[in-house]
């Protein structure tokens, strides 16, 4: 199958006829082609976004909220068909897909659509001066969305709607490795009225479609999620165009445990927050802390379960891992893992590649767990971004929290325990945009979300991202 880019509410081939091969993790062959769009493609894009401004921008905020939750709709009347696409570009089981991605991609447009209307600007009345100064907060113009292949229509929508709901007209780029379900958006775009020109999705590597669009002069923000060495590369670039940017970038999470915690909720939760979606959320808690006198009975329990997880086509409803979404991918982890027994590592369970039956070429890998001596280790400080975690034991509530904390990276911490007042001391002092105590990855889509550090610049999220995505204007009126 072909991909193509979606410009002006129309599809079309890339202008130079450059394509890049699509695989289906799951079996490791080409299933299709995508665009590798080139600059004129992003130029063509930019001209249909700027002639739709003007128009868009002037919307009315109910019109658009009407639309953006008719594509809301449109996501959940076609759960199955994005469901089978996400997982076919991914790698990930169907049933994740079915009930995590496109849900989510389906609740980005709606919660968004709904947002823009109670999002309200302030007004600052200046007790004698005799004057009022008020807030508008205008859309910013064209801008730049480009997004990671791990949760692909999820993020991709994360980024797009609150961008739409807020009278930005918009070119948004998701990863070459995963494009179909942004590919199948534009329709679905079409069909729920939004206007022509309004959102442009151009296909294409990060070297050259990623680079058209971030040296774009006339794009004015930049919203990116990737890895932290792409969000550096970035910022240097837009920064002396004075572009806004969000960035949201990589994480190497602590997971901590006491002894007091609830243990088979911390069991059951953290073989989520370690495997889930093969280990490839940025959230997920890699690095797994746990108090010594708990550590051997958690050890024994962990690897008991782990190694009782379903590794499998990702169609077939009882697998619980599917395939890494690519081959180099699965390389670079298999790596991670070599030298971290080079550094001392023992690997408790996993490992190693995992031959499917009837699919010997996809990207399977067994569900991993490393006990580390020191959580100084290359595998304890760079993000694997796999089905891998580490463990080891600590001692005191300060020891952990310095471990916690050495690290460069600062997106996501979860701590489980009973006792209020180390919640709170903890909560306090991790450098972490995001803290979880005695769960994970429970999202609510009002609070800001984002990471600190090496982990990224800006929050999305609720009325952050819809600050993000507009130009504060202060009115001063002396009266
Ligand atoms: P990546 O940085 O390689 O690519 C991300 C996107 O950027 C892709 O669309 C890619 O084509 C594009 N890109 C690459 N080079 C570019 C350039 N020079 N100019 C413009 N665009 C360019 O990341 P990835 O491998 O797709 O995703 C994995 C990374 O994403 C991990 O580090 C993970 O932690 C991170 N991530 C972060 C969050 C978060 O919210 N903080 C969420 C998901 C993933």
């Amino acid at each position: 199958m072909k991909i193509q880019n979606f410009i002006n509410g129309q599809f079309h081939d890339p202008i130079l006829n450059n394509w890049l091969d699509n695989y289906c993790p799951a079996n490791g062959e080409v299933y299709g082609q995508t665009p590798n769009s080139s600059r004129i493609d992003v130029e063509n894009a930019y001209i249909a976004a700027q002639s739709a401004f003007p128009s868009w921008s002037q919307t009315s905020f109910e019109e658009r909220s009407k639309i953006l939750i008719k594509i809301s709709e449109l996501l959940e009347t076609n759960l199955q068909r994005f469901a089978e696409a996400e997982s076919k570009d991914n790698g990930k089981p169907v049933n994740l897909a079915k009930t995590i991605d496109i849900p989510r991609a389906a609740s980005n447009f709606s919660f968004f659509g709904n947002a823009i209307t109670q999002f309200a600007s302030e007004s600052h009345e200046s007790v004698g001066h005799q004057a009022i100064n008020y807030t508008l907060r205008q859309p910013l113009g064209v801008v730049g969305c480009i997004s990671p292949w791990n949760l692909p229509l999820y993020l991709f929508t994360w980024k797009i709607a609150p961008a739409l709901a807020t009278g930005n007209c918009v070119i948004a780029k998701p990863s070459e490795i995963t494009p179909l379900t942004a590919y199948l958006l534009g329709e679905l775009c079409n069909v729920a009225g939004l206007p022509s020109g309004v959102l442009n999705i151009v296909h294409g590597s990060g070297a050259t479609t990623g680079q058209a669009i971030i040296e774009h002069p006339n794009i004015k923000a930049i919203s990116f999620t990737g890895g932290t060495k792409t969000g550096a590369h970035i910022a240097k670039i837009a920064a002396p165009m004075f572009k806004k940017l969000s960035l949201e970038l990589g994480g190497k999470n602590p997971n901590i445990i006491f002894a007091d915690c609830d243990y088979h909720d911390m069991l059951d939760t953290t073989i989520q927050s370690s495997f889930n979606n093969q280990g490839q959320i940025c959230l997920c808690g890699s690095r797994i802390f746990v108090q010594s006198s708990i550590y051997y009975k958690f050890k024994n329990d962990f690897v008991h379960r782990v190694k009782q997880l379903r590794v499998g086509h990702p169609s077939k409803k009882d697998s619980q891992i599917g395939a890494l979404v690519s081959k180099s991918h699965l390389e670079k982890v298999l790596q991670y893992i070599k030298i971290s027994q080079q550094e001392g590592g023992n690997i408790l369970c996993g490992g190693s590649k995992v031959a499917v039956k009837g699919f010997e070429n996809g990207y399977y890998l067994e569900p991993t767990v490393i006990e580390v001596a020191t959580n100084a280790c290359t595998i304890n400080q760079e993000e694997v971004f796999g089905p891998v975690v580490t463990m080891m034991p600590f001692n005191s509530e300060d020891e952990v929290l310095r471990m916690a904390n050495n690290v460069k990276y600062g997106l996501s911490a979860t701590i489980w325990t009973n006792d209020l007042k180390r919640t709170m001391r903890l909560s306090d002092q991790i450098q972490a945009g995001i803290v979880w105590v005695n769960t994970w990855m429970m999202r609510d889509l009002r609070t800001p979300f984002g990471g600190s550090k090496a982990s990224g610049l800006g929050r999305e999220g609720g009325f952050e991202v819809l600050r993000f995505f507009t130009e504060p204007k202060n009115v001063c009126i002396k009266y």
